[in-house]
């Protein structure tokens, strides 16, 4: 997409309702061979007057099947309109917010961002298959220890083994001496094709990894290997508070990338987007779908269009500029939260261009963490606990979380005085 400019409501309604009367039309049109319709009319009718200002509700109850990959080879022809409107999507997501070239990507709306890692991992496990006939046991995850435990689903799923990077406790950086070692170890192992999965912010800390650390070592060791960006949380924010990041399609060693806009985009479940460069989609082409018009691509089969839809009409309701003011507000106002953190002396991680905030548990008793919702790294033995700032973290609410962890802090200190002098 050349230009990602903010829509009206009224030009958005007249793109969707265009869309969906380019699709068949169960209501109105002899269609016998498909094992869909619209959604029940008994309790989802078509008449509600109300819907002809709702153009997401209306393609609900269209109930319009994504099913396969629409930015290659055909799809299926009665849900041609909106499909279209799936791959301006597609194309929206890998060009003005990801950089990369114009038409140079596939990609599809997953059920969620494990989905669309475990579609990259299953997509690069087929690539080194097929392209140098290894076996399974030469192919290796490689992520860091922060990174999403859907990689250890895929691990399992796929049947591959996975080694987990260490990161430094404070900087949440992988280590690069270790990953070192870890390529030897996995190489003497007979591992010699890598799938890298890099954090564009972990989902516990915000954190950021550096695709070209692993770049380097692998290609230092002499390695096969091919590298996915996980921007499950932080693909809608991160491009933004950081233009110059290099996670993203500029970056050659990147090939595809995982967003979720069930996430910071608000959009319904049902909305991650997988992202990958042309040419290596064909990896996870099951031919036997032959049932399914061009096939199909994906792990999930059938979906529904209208989250495809529903994205879209957000992201264009913003534009560029009214997201760039979004995340900026956002980032703002977790940095306001650092700062605050910062004159009570309280630990914390924090990236500078995301939105999540870390604080080591020490200064959070599980009263005020269960209060405020606050989130642990693990729910057995919590180390950390995070505040995420989203659009309903207004500092009005920030406030009372600072005024008890103060209160905390000075009631220990006074229970510790008190030891101190008995
Ligand atoms: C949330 C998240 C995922 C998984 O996304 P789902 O949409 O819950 O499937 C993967 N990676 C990261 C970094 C995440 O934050």
């Amino acid at each position: 997409m050349k230009h990602w400019n903010k829509l009206s409501k009224e030009a958005i309604h007249a793109r969707v309702f265009g869309a969906l009367s380019n699709n068949i039309d169960f209501y109105e049109e002899n269609i016998l061979g498909v094992p869909g319709s619209h959604l029940d009319s008994k309790l989802f009718y078509q008449d509600a007057p109300f819907l002809k200002d709702a153009p997401f509700l209306t393609a609900l109850i269209h109930n319009p099947n994504h099913i396969g990959c629409h930015t290659l080879g055909k799809s299926e022809s009665f849900f041609r309109g909106t499909h279209e409107i799936e791959r301006e999507l597609i194309g929206l997501c890998a060009e003005n917010i990801l950089n990369g070239e114009e038409g140079a990507f596939d990609g599809y709306v997953a059920a969620g961002g494990t989905e669309a890692n475990l579609q990259a991992i299953w997509i690069y496990r087929n690539y080194f298959r097929n392209e140098f006939n290894v076996k399974n046991s030469a192919i290796c995850i490689l992520c860091s220890t922060d990174s999403h435990y859907s990689m250890s689903k895929a691990a399992n799923v796929f049947d591959l083994d996975m080694a987990l990077v260490p990161v430094d406790e404070h900087t949440r950086e992988i280590k690069q001496d270790e990953l070192e070692n870890i390529i030897r170890e996995q190489r003497a192992k007979g591992k010699s094709c890598f799938i890298v999965v890099a954090n564009m912010m972990t989902t516990m800390f915000g954190s950021v990894d550096n695709a070209d650390v692993y770049a380097r070592a692998l290609e230092a060791s002499g390695s096969r290997f091919m590298i996915h960006a996980d921007g499950a949380f932080g693909g809608f924010i991160y491009p933004f508070t950081n233009p110059a990041n290099t996670l993203d399609f500029r970056n050659k060693y990147i090939t595809s990338v995982t967003l979720d806009a069930h996430k910071m985009v608000q959009a319904p479940y049902g909305t991650g987007i997988f992202l990958i460069r042309k040419g290596l989609m064909q990896h996870a082409n099951t031919k036997e779908a032959s049932y399914v018009e061009g096939e199909d691509y994906t792990l999930i089969g059938s979906r529904s269009g209208a989250n495809a839809i529903a994205v879209w009409m957000i992201l264009m309701t913003y534009g560029k500029y009214g997201w760039n003011e979004k995340t900026t507000i956002l980032l703002q106002r977790t940095s306001w939260l650092a700062s605050e953190l910062d004159k009570l002396n309280i630990q914390y991680f924090r990236n500078p261009f995301s939105n999540i905030v870390t604080i080591r548990s020490a200064h959070v008793p599980e009263e005020i963490a269960a209060k405020y919702g606050l989130v642990p790294d693990s729910h057995h033995s919590p180390k950390w606990y995070k505040v995420v700032v989203m659009e309903h973290v207004l500092i009005e609410r920030l406030l009372p979380l600072l005024e008890d962890l103060k209160q905390y802090q000075w009631e220990r200190r006074l229970a510790e005085t008190n030891t101190i002098n008995r």
